[in-house]
């Protein structure tokens, strides 16, 4: 695996950034791509990441990011989506956990599925 996309929804937030700090090591050598607000919180939380940060999520950031799977640049998907809210972009939600599923990338949409893909 060369290439990370991350990705949670304002909820999971913390979740993610404490998953992240559990993993820097592993996540450290690979190219992470995360959403706009997403990207930025772990940048603060971990300035040693290089991450790029792409567009906010309900703007487009979660296409940018199904656009990448398309291509064939994301190895895998980290996406901690909340289950108790509903997304105004939610068929941008569908549309990039849909390309995740389609192009047979690994797609984790909590932590212990990201614990899986992390392989620990
Ligand atoms: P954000 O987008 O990282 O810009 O908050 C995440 C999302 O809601 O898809």
């Amino acid at each position: 695996m060369k290439s990370l996309g991350l990705v949670a929804h304002d909820a999971c937030k913390p979740v993610l950034l404490d998953w992240v700090g559990e993993h820097l090591e592993q996540i450290g050598g690979l190219e992470l791509y995360a959403t706009g607000t997403t990207g930025r919180r772990l940048m603060e939380a971990y300035p040693e990441l290089k991450v790029t940060a792409l567009k906010s999520g309900p703007l487009g950031g979660d296409q940018q990011l199904g656009a990448m799977i398309a291509e064939g640049r994301l190895d895998a998907l980290i996406f901690f989506t909340d289950p108790l809210s509903p997304q105004p972009h939610d068929v941008d939600v569908k549309a990039l956990t849909r390309l995740a599923v389609l192009y047979d990338i690994p797609l984790a949409l909590n932590r212990a599925s990201a614990e899986v893909i992390i392989g620990r």
